[in-house]
């Protein structure tokens, strides 16, 4: 069973390969970045409260992004697995999920850690291009697409995340181990932990992954 959380820091490349692994292995990527979003540019309520948080690169209330997160794993396309990027990112919401996943009968099966240098994240961040549409991620040196500013995977045109800035990142850096790296030791304990090297090539890392969940399914 793939019930799969993915977790690194921001710039890890999580949202890179959570792309490619969800069409591979035919589970829906949960981002809960790509829910708020969303939500934002659909002025939902919920957008209309995490707006200001997300762009100062602060954390949505737990309640908040935990009630989103059970609706969407209870959807019907969630039933032979799911990966979910971004969530859980505190304490307490890996205690929703211990708690949620198995009585939605959606318990977690695996936890993949992408570890990469606090060093480099910045770079990457601040050279990420995303794509509005489809949530491919790019890189204006690393990783660029085939043509300048557009989407290889759906022709949409690319643009660069308001907290993607020095100031948010630097908040979301410190949310990051403050908040979100001690939930490695929960896992760890659970041994549901893999970590990953994510400082070497992109292709690398996933095939590295998809070996794991290919064992797995
Ligand atoms: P990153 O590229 O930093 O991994 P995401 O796209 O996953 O960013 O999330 C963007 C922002 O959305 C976060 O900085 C945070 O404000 C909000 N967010 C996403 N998931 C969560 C969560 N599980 N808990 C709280 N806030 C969240
Ligand atoms: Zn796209």
């Amino acid at each position: 069973m793939l019930n799969i959380i993915l977790m690194g820091p921001p710039g890890a490349g999580k949202g890179t390969q959570a792309v490619t692994i969800a069409d591979e292995f035919k589970i829906p990527h949960i981002s809960t970045g790509d829910m708020f979003r969303e939500a934002i540019a659909n002025g939902t309520p919920v957008g209309l409260k995490a707006k200001a948080i997300i762009d100062a690169g602060g954390l949505v209330p737990d309640e908040v992004v935990c009630e989103l997160v059970k609706e969407r794993l209870s959807q019907k396309d969630c039933e032979h697995g799911y990966l979910l990027d971004g969530f859980p990112r505190t304490i307490p919401q890996a205690e929703a999920l211990a708690e949620m996943g198995p009585s939605i009968g959606r318990p977690v099966s695996l936890v993949l850690n992408i570890s990469v240098p606090s060093e480099v994240l910045l770079d990457r961040i601040a050279g990420r291009r995303v794509c509005p549409k489809c949530g491919a991620s790019y890189h204006i040196r690393n990783m660029k697409p085939k043509v300048e500013g557009v989407c290889d995977r759906c022709g949409s045109k690319l643009i660069q995340r308001k907290d993607d800035n020095p100031e948010s990142f630097k908040v979301r850096l410190e949310n990051y181990f403050q908040s979100t790296e001690p939930l490695l030791a929960f896992y760890e304990k659970s041994g549901l932990l893999h970590s990953f090297d994510g400082n070497g090539n992109p292709k690398a890392l996933h095939d590295a992954i998809a070996s794991l969940l290919e064992a797995n399914k």
